[in-house]
């Protein structure tokens, strides 16, 4: 998808071109049933198949994939080359090395390992690397190849099900956001660590995350996303229509687009929220900085690590440099006119979904009685 007027996504140092999209994860049924071996053969021509087998991964196929994404490079190598989330993981370690030195850590998710080789590099006494996807095999090698080891130890497995060999940790690091901040539902495996395994006095790296929401004029991508299905080669495919409007788009929105000023929508303490923090509904008020149309509201994020000396962390804001998460755009049904000054006022609702955690559902109530338009709707979303 390329949003086409903004330039955004090639200012954007390839990160739009990444392979992989952040969407999907195992889940567990799935991913066991696809789940082959590989047999021996006593021929040789057997041996050298096996041994290429295990060179190019083997045993995978796109359906492992689908439902085990981290299991391919493809996603890791976007987050790595996603400058604003790396570094900044990489400068609190290292610029914050009191929280880490001699400390026990416990990376939550570990992927291909880099935070905890962060934390080993930084002097950690000893880094516990959990990581479920098959990536944890590459983890263990990368961790060797790199002489560490004696301090990184690798746990291939869920967090909620795997046995840590000591019973407390001194730091919890974890990167688990997800788009729209929530989608994917990992916060639950981190706070879960949380309470199992972190000591009293313990840190949680990052320890806060907050929603923005702010609303943008976007007609020509609404035109080109929504009203597309009006007329394909002629046919009436309007029905795909509302489909469309209820999945948010995850994109790059362009910082001259925001019609209105950018609202805080929720602040999580991850050192001390529980599960159940992670629903909410809160009001909105967002007031207009020009005159202009909005066709959409968009949400995203901020995390920052509040226990170094000084303030650190990351907006995935439109007006920030741009990382793997974009924004998450939701179209409104109505074209609002807004004057300046005006305001757009309402409530959102997020919850995981009922029959699906990883999965976010999103109620948005809104309001306007300016000028030139009167409108009060409620519309519903859903992340998947
Ligand atoms: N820490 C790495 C990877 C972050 S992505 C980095 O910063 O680059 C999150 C990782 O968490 C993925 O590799 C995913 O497979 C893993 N993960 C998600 N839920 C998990 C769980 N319940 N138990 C163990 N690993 C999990």
């Amino acid at each position: 998808m390329d949003r086409g007027k903004d330039g955004n996504r090639d200012a954007n140092g390839g990160l739009a071109e990444a392979t992989a999209s952040r969407l999907r994860f195992d889940s567990d049924e799935e991913a066991g049933e696809v789940e082959m071996e590989v047999e021996e053969s006593p021929d040789a021509e057997g041996e050298e198949e096996q041994a290429a087998a295990e060179v190019i991964g083997s045993d995978k196929t796109s359906a492992d994939y689908y439902f085990d994404s981290y299991s391919h490079f493809g996603i890791h190598e976007e987050m790595l080359k996603d400058i604003v989330r790396t570094k900044t993981y990489q400068n609190v370690i290292t610029q914050s090395s009191f929280l880490i030195k001699d400390k026990i850590v416990l990376d939550v998710g570990a992927g291909t390992g880099i935070l905890s080789l962060f934390c080993a590099k930084a002097g950690a006494k000893h880094v516990y690397a959990i990581e479920c996807s098959q990536m944890a095999d590459m983890a263990n090698e990368i961790v060797k190849a790199n002489g560490y080891s004696n301090v990184i130890t690798v746990i291939k497995g869920k967090v909620e099900e795997i046995e840590l060999p000591v019973p407390k940790v001194d730091v919890i690091i974890s990167e688990w956001m997800g788009y729209f901040l929530l989608f994917e539902n990992m916060l639950n495996t981190v706070l879960y660590a949380r309470d199992k395994w972190l000591t009293d006095d313990g840190v949680v790296l990052p320890d806060r995350a907050s929603l923005h929401l702010t609303a943008i004029e976007d007609a020509e991508y609404k035109e080109d996303k929504i009203e597309f299905w009006n007329n394909v080669y002629g046919f009436d495919m309007s029905c795909i229509k509302k489909q469309a409007m209820m999945e948010p788009l995850v994109d790059t929105v362009d910082a001259n687009q925001i019609v209105t000023n950018c609202r805080l929508l929720k602040t999580m303490d991850i050192s001390k929220m529980t599960p159940g923090d992670a629903s909410f509904t809160v009001p909105f008020k967002l007031t207009a900085q020009r005159n202009d149309y909005i066709h959409a509201l968009v949400a995203y994020f901020d995390v920052s690590f509040t226990k170094c000396h000084k303030l650190m962390g990351f907006s995935t804001g439109p007006r920030s440099k741009a990382t793997h998460w974009k924004q998450t755009v939701l179209y409104l049904e109505d074209v609002i006119t807004i004057c300046e000054g005006e305001t757009l006022t309402g409530s959102m609702t997020v919850a995981p979904n009922k029959n699906n955690p990883r999965d976010i559902d999103i109620k948005l109530k809104y309001s306007i009685n300016g000028h030139r338009c009167q409108v009060s709707r409620t519309q519903f979303y859903k992340m998947r």
